[in-house]
């Protein structure tokens, strides 16, 4: 244990209470505060005359202190102290609240260094409580200061203080995964250079380097630690297929598939009759018909007496595939079983010895798969559905079930390719790029709480005719009092709609629901039983009810686009023509633009683009979606080049070291280590 591990408390200045201020941050020892980077810098390194300041401007000046500080009581508890600085150029009249004790400090004719915001009142220039510095002493004003996150309890100067510290202690032992010789190919500053000048930057272009460093170390052993994941996994022998021609399957559809469901089919046939495993990712937008391509292979592992597993992310879509693909696969005599983690001890019972029986079978079910529990006979195919949801362990841990299953990824999600490249590696990719044909537009609406009298014509009218409606409410966090009650939740919105149309069925799903609950309000909605089925997120992906027509997103400004796109996918997905109603009161302009984004285009690679731009990775690559752990500098959208090199490095370097067992890249193993350690429930 080296001093990197030291707890702070044992820093200066850090007692019981600031430490735990600080393991709020996720900060327990040196090496944690090493790695509580900046959230961003203020620029003071630059003095401005102050006849040159805007109003509304920080700056930095330096001035002479030309009246007196004088002190005021304005009421009880309200102190004012007040002076007048000046420079070759112009006057500033500075204000401090409540800091008496300033008139000790400061006088007439000091010369000093200030930093604040400039607001110009009366056509004077003012600063209400500046940083100030005497001219000749140590301070932060002249350099580049860094900004960290806080936590109640802290405070800037209390935190770069105990980075100095840690920095000074652990000098000599710094966080350093990168092997020399990589560090010296890709050009990357040296760890001690990197930690000094991401905290304390001597100036841009060092903070620029030091970054560049931190960032591709850390992208670096992300990268090695998902090779060396798929180095275990890899290699195998597959179960090999006769591949059957699938025009036998075809004929039984009452449509014809696409050509890129052909396609998409035919790869992952060829994949299967190889000898080798497959490893697929089928990528397609919300409708494209990824279930029939699932459909189509089960078939064809059944055709070979192989059974296949079909995983879903949440119960209601366990149940819904479940559904599908029995009609789908009707009259093929495959046995089709249902395990999900809702269904009694005494059905998952049953269920488990059906799947323990073999033969051409097919398990539909959640994570409830892969309880340790449950055995397979023969399994030749795993399905998942979705999969940016699930951890790579839980993709591991299914694979273990069969002796090397051939496993095809299904995913709505547009993932960049490089970083497709690291969250699934070896995987080969189909693309399905076509709708099935007849497919309109959801024709897309913003509108404003205004217009509800409308909305409610408008739901009458579609309803009349035949049609359902889904409404989505944001979720709602309990502890935040005050928005819930400017937010629908979903309950109360649902009573609403009930009272104000008596006359049609109304029910509503939120995820504090019990599954059992949830699938049997689904059934009802699928079924048409239900007109209006009012709801939290937890329709978000797959579910497929033809005949609804309209979806309503209330709050809309609380989702993400992509997010958004995967809901207003729920309609649209038969004959009818089919409406998107986004619902929003906001007057924030970011948010209203970003959900005209939703009016303008239906296609889900732009939406995800124009999401990517307009909020940063923050949605789909959110940080536990993919299933990757979380990054303390490195941004896996906008450090997207990084990662391409850094993911070329680690190829490299497993390439000649790929237990990383050499010495020199001892340091290295024991980061990737760590990150196993850290990120147990993520990655093994
Ligand atoms: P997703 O890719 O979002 O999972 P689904 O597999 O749920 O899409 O398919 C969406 C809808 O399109 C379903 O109702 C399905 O029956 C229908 N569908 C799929 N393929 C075709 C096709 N080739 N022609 C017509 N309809 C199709
Ligand atoms: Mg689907």
């Amino acid at each position: 244990m080296g001093y990197s591990d030291t707890e702070i408390r044992y820093l200066k200045g850090i007692g019981e209470k600031k430490a735990e201020a600080f393991n709020r941050l996720g900060v327990y020892t040196l090496r944690d505060l090493l790695s509580l980077f900046p959230r961003k810098y203020e620029d003071r390194s630059h003095f401005t005359p102050i006849a040159a300041a805007i109003d509304g401007e920080s700056v930095c000046i330096k001035a002479l202190v030309a009246t007196e500080p004088r002190l005021s009581r304005v009421r009880r508890g309200l102190e004012l102290v007040k002076f007048r600085v000046v420079d070759d150029s112009a006057a500033v009249d500075i204000t401090y609240f409540n800091q008496p004790y300033i008139r000790q400090r400061i006088h007439k004719g000091d010369l000093c260094r200030i930093y604040g915001r400039i607001v110009v009142v009366g056509g004077m220039r003012t600063m209400t409580n500046p940083v100030y510095e005497a001219e000749g002493s140590v301070g932060s004003i002249g350099g580049i200061v860094p900004v960290y996150p806080l936590t109640s309890g802290l405070n800037q100067k209390l935190v770069s203080s105990a980075v100095r510290q840690a920095l000074d202690a652990c000098a000599d032992e710094l966080p350093d995964a990168l092997p020399e010789k990589v560090r010296e190919e890709y050009r990357l500053a040296q760890s001690g250079f990197a930690y000094e000048n991401i905290h304390f930057p001597s100036d841009f272009e060092a903070l620029e380097l030091a970054r560049r460093r931190l960032v591709f170390e850390e992208l670096f052993v992300l990268a090695c630690a998902m090779k060396k994941l798929k180095n275990g996994s890899k290699k195998a022998e597959g179960k090999k297929i006769i591949p059957p021609n699938p025009e036998e399957f075809f004929e039984t559809l009452p449509f014809e598939p696409t050509g890129a469901q052909r396609r998409a089919i035919n790869d992952a046939l060829c994949d299967m009759a190889s000898g080798g495993v497959m490893n697929r990712l089928v990528q397609g937008d919300v409708g494209s018909g990824k279930t029939l391509v699932a459909a189509a292979l089960i078939w064809a592992a059944a055709k070979n007496g192989l059974g296949s597993a079909f995983m879903a992310p949440t119960e209601i879509l366990a149940q819904q595939h479940y559904q599908t693909l029995t009609g789908l696969l009707d009259g093929f005599g495959i046995r089709i079983v249902k395990l999900t983690g809702a269904m009694t001890a005494k059905e998952k019972r049953e269920a488990k010895a059906e799947l323990k029986a073999g033969g051409p079978v097919l398990a539909v079910g959640t994570h409830a798969l892969f309880s340790k529990d449950v055995e397979y006979e023969n399994l030749g195919l795993v399905i998942t559905d979705e999969q940016h949801r699930f951890g790579v362990n839980q993709r591991a841990s299914l694979i273990e079930k069969g002796a090397r299953p051939h496993v095809l990824v299904m995913s709505a999600t547009p993932i960049p390719r490089t970083l497709a490249l690291i969250i699934y590696g070896d995987l080969d990719v189909s693309v399905i790029d076509e709708l099935p044909p007849g497919r309109q537009a959801v024709e897309t609406v913003l509108v404003t709480e205004s217009l509800r009298l409308r909305l409610n014509a408008f739901i009458r009218k579609l309803v009349g005719e035949g049609r359902q409606v889904f409404v989505v409410c944001p979720m709602i966090e309990e502890s935040d009092a005050e928005q819930q009650e400017k937010l629908r939740s979903a309950e109360e919105h649902a009573r609403e709609l009930q009272r104000y149309f008596p006359d049609m069925k109304v029910a509503c799903i939120h995820g504090r629901m019990k599954a059992k609950d949830k699938n049997a309000l689904m059934e009802d909605f699928v079924a048409g039983r239900t007109d209006i089925l009012v709801s939290t997120t937890v329709i978000e992906v797959g579910v497929d009810v033809p005949n609804a027509a309209l979806m309503i997103i209330e709050n809309a400004e609380r989702f993400g686009l992509s997010q958004l796109h995967q809901l207003r996918g729920r309609v649209g997905r038969g004959k009818h023509k089919s409406y998107c109603v986004l619902v929003s009161d906001s007057d924030n302009e970011a948010s209203v633009s970003r959900l005209r984004v939703m009016t303008k285009t239906s296609d889900g690679f732009k939406v995800s683009e124009e999401d990517l731009k307009l909020r940063g990775p923050g949605d789909f690559f959110g940080s536990r979606q993919h299933g990757l752990p979380e990054m303390h500098i490195a941004d896996l959208c906008a450090d997207m080049n990084v990662l391409q090199t850094a993911q070329t490095a680690a190829n490299e370097l497993t390439a000649s070291d790929p237990d990383l067992c050499k010495p020199e890249n001892a340091r290295l193993k024991l980061a990737v280590k760590r990150l196993f350690e850290i990120n147990a429930d993520t990655l093994n």
